[in-house]
């Protein structure tokens, strides 16, 4: 079927209108009517290929944190119906026969790794087809890889979820944010503030570690019990040794050992943010208090299905600054200068017009 979306013609190059083709639904498809789309950290670094080993695919269209509703599916679906209100996030396959797979962890798939919604190849038929993302007006996905949204979370507020939320949920859960527990998160950006949010409803005390005290009363709103503007160094002093989680959500790289001697006694540094470039830390900082440093992807299909429920148990959503599409090659300039409150989300339905309708 014809679509069109926006997309980056080249490396660092502005998004501009792009027409291009999906499937048809297979037997296990469904058609999704996209209505909304969060802007992604990750799309930018994306865009920009700038990952170590990066091959990116372009023509590329970004997009991963989609909201929308099922326009049509495939015959042997069950699990969606016409006009459900659904969502697809970072990942729309992946090989689901490996160890992770099976254990619903389908990020971390060794099968060949999971398949992203954008910017990677999937196998449709035998052939190799590049994914494109949510910058779009449809997509068709597998009905596994597809999240329902609960009834009372409105799709604008939930897109950001799909990869912001998740991100977050999951490590605060597998690291056991709780009561009793002191958790830090660095950088209030789009995952910080999900992060904020969350470990806030699990119960643990949260403070945010910002690069200035431009965030405070936000941050303090959004739930956080303690904020520090991390261009004071008296605060490395201050938090020597105090906190269980930190989780570094920051997209260019931090002096990892000032930040590593702020966990206590088998205190974790969970890293979520992915800078361009390689980062270094001493030994000793580990050792001394047999601290650890981790890394955390997204979450899987069911982890996210239980993030997006227990978002609307507590009545969470993302704060949001909803934009046209015309209007998305600016806002990637204010997600670089942290001038976001918290996340960019594209009005698909209202701004995307597309000839081939
Ligand atoms: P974002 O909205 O731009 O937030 C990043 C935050 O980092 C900023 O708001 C800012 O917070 C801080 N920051 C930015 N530049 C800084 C600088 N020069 N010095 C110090 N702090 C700085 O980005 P995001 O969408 O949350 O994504 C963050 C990172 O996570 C990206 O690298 C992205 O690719 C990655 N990511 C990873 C996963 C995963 O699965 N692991 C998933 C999604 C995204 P303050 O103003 O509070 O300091
Ligand atoms: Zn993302
Ligand atoms: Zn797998």
């Amino acid at each position: 079927m014809k679509v069109c979306g926006y997309a980056a013609q080249q490396p660092k190059t502005p998004l501009s209108q792009f027409e291009f083709e999906r499937r048809e639904p297979r037997d296990f498809d469904v058609v999704i009517d996209i209505q909304y789309c969060g802007i992604c950290h990750s799309d930018i670094h994306q865009v920009n290929n700038e990952w170590e080993g990066a091959n990116a695919f372009f023509p590329m269209v970004p997009g991963h944190e989609i909201t929308g509703i099922v326009s049509d599916i495939g015959a042997k679906v069950t699990r969606y119906k016409k006009g459900n209100k659904v969502a697809v996030g970072c990942m729309v396959d992946s090989c689901r026969k490996c160890n992770p797979c099976i254990n619903s962890l389908e990020q971390y798939c060794v099968g060949g790794g999971p398949v992203l919604t954008y910017n990677d190849e999937e196998n449709i038929d035998g052939k190799k087809i590049t994914t494109h993302g949510g910058y779009s007006n449809k997509i068709v996905v597998d009905e596994n890889y597809v999240l329902s949204v609960p009834e009372g979370l409105p799709l604008d507020k939930a897109a950001p979820l799909l990869c912001a939320g998740i991100t977050l949920y999951s490590p605060l859960m597998h690291w056991k944010a709780g009561p009793g527990k002191k958790v830090a998160i660095i950088g209030l950006g789009g995952l910080g503030h999900m992060g904020v949010k969350i470990a806030h409803a699990l119960g643990a005390e949260v403070t945010v570690l910002s690069h200035s005290l431009k965030k405070q009363e936000d941050a303090k709103r959004l739930g956080a019990d303690k904020f520090y503007a991390t261009s004071d160094p008296r605060i490395f002093h201050t938090l020597a040794g105090y906190f269980d989680i930190i989780i570094n959500t920051v997209s260019v790289n931090l002096d990892s050992n000032k930040y590593l001697s702020m966990l206590t006694l088998d205190g974790a540094m969970v890293l979520v943010g992915i800078p361009e470039n390689q980062m270094q830390f001493a030994a000793p900082i580990l050792v001394g208090s047999r601290r650890s440093i981790a890394g955390s992807s997204i979450g899987g299909i069911k982890e996210t299905q239980e993030m997006l429920d227990f978002c609307q148990k507590n009545n969470i959503t993302c704060d949001i600054e909803k934009i046209s599409i015309d209007k998305v090659n600016e806002a990637y300039k204010r997600v670089l200068n942290s001038d976001v409150k918290y996340r960019f989300v594209i009005d698909i339905t209202n701004s995307l017009k597309c000839n081939n309708k």
